[in-house]
């Protein structure tokens, strides 16, 4: 994309949103005036910038003209895949962060990794062609999945909730199908980082990311960069200690966050409470997805009222905020941003308990934690796995991780 300073030029525009001047990168930057109209010129001439004269922006000030630089959003694309193993999400996003087109598929029965490859790259292929896009202008292919990974060689290693998974070159098989250059990344960290692309979350800066789905993941904004740890791995919530036992965690020990907040989990434990979920016995579909039809009825019941469940979707938020409160300790957090497909079903019935034990609990510098949603809803691991690839083509860093065909 043209060298370090135009990629960092066009962050900084992009952050800008439409308000930025040459004079400001200069200051931002600390490129000189020089390099910067330079840079400036090169990035017009590829089509992702253009400019704007000040005089037509209302408020503007009196003094020399200039012009102000934004991103054009349909100059560049990238597809976000978020493989979970109930479902494939795909989403084709612009350089605006414009979510432009969705498609979703039920993962395969069989949870084999070629027949997951064939419909990842059958759902990637899909929403290009519908979509109208330019294939010209798509610069590739973030995926998230579930972890552990091998994000330097792009491999899924051996996740807890895919047991046929065992280092699946999930990264090049992806890239070889699709044709896209590709890269790989854990669903909790692709979630941080559409949370950090987004200005309208306010991008937290000493956040913990909670993600639910079939399992649970926590990842961590510290400082206003993502936590990923030595390996790439950072994020694993599951075998935090929530004091109380629910049930068995897949280690084997009790009073796991895992044995609460996984899909799995969930249809074990209700039907310790002796809630009955019809999804329990449904031997058609596969065990991801039979747990992930009982998340559905578990919020059905308690939209109803049902007050056995609504007691268990209590406890398990206050489980999640004994973990979270953990976290924020030692880190002096300020904000959990929840998310995920369990999270987006369940969550109006988690929050209580998890804001009355983080409201309850020693925080340091007695600052006050928020509960922050995220604006991108149930696709919000798609959407971060196409902010990751943006991210990886267009800011100023060279991480070599991405695979390019
Ligand atoms: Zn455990």
């Amino acid at each position: 994309m043209g060298g370090f300073n135009q990629a960092a030029l066009l962050e900084a525009i992009r952050r800008g949103g439409g308000t930025v001047t040459r004079a400001d990168l200069a200051r931002v930057t600390g490129l000189s005036p020089q390099t910067v109209t330079n840079a400036v010129r090169r990035l017009l001439e590829t089509g992702l910038v253009a400019e704007e004269s000040v005089q037509r922006r209302a408020g503007a000030g009196p003094g020399r003209p200039g012009t102000t630089l934004d991103i054009v959003p349909d100059s560049k694309y990238a597809i976000g895949v978020h493989l979970d193993p109930a479902t494939v999400v795909v989403v084709l996003l612009d350089l605006g962060g414009t979510v432009v087109a969705t498609r979703s598929a039920p993962a395969p029965a069989s949870e084999k990794p070629d027949d997951v490859l064939d419909v990842v790259a059958r759902e990637v292929g899909a929403i290009v062609a519908t979509s109208g896009v330019d294939v010209a202008r798509v610069l590739g292919v973030g995926l998230a999945t579930p972890g552990p990974i091998d994000r330097q060689r792009g491999l899924v290693l051996d996740p807890p909730h895919l047991t046929r998974w065992h280092d699946v070159p999930l990264r090049d098989e992806v890239a070889r199908r699709t044709g896209f250059p590709t890269l790989l990344d854990k669903d909790v960290l692709a979630v941080a980082a559409a949370i950090c692309w987004y200005p309208e979350t306010g991008r937290p800066t000493d956040a913990a990311v909670v993600y639910v789905g079939t399992g649970v993941a926590m990842a961590v904004i510290s400082g206003g960069e993502i936590v990923r740890g030595v390996s790439g791995n950072a994020g694993e919530a599951g075998h935090l200690s929530v004091g109380r036992p629910f049930g068995p965690c897949s280690c084997g020990r009790e009073g796991c966050l895992g044995g609460v907040l996984s899909t799995g989990a969930i249809l074990t434990n209700a039907g310790a409470r002796g809630i009955h979920l019809a999804a329990a016995t449904d031997e058609e579909v596969s065990p991801s997805l039979r747990a992930d039809h009982a998340v559905d009825e578990l919020g059905v019941l308690a939209g109803a009222g049902d007050a056995q469940a609504l007691g268990f979707l209590n406890d398990m938020g206050e489980a999640l905020g004994s973990a979270v409160v953990t976290v924020c300790q030692l880190l002096d957090l300020d904000t959990v941003v929840p998310s995920g497909p369990v999270w987006e079903r369940l969550g109006p019935w988690l929050v209580p308990g998890l804001r009355r034990v983080l409201d309850g609990s020693p925080l340091p510098g007695h600052h006050a934690v928020r509960v922050l949603p995220t604006d991108q809803g149930i696709n919000v691991a798609a959407v971060g796995a196409a902010c990751l690839m943006l991210d990886d083509a267009l800011t100023p860093k060279t991480t070599g991780l991405l695979l390019r065909v």
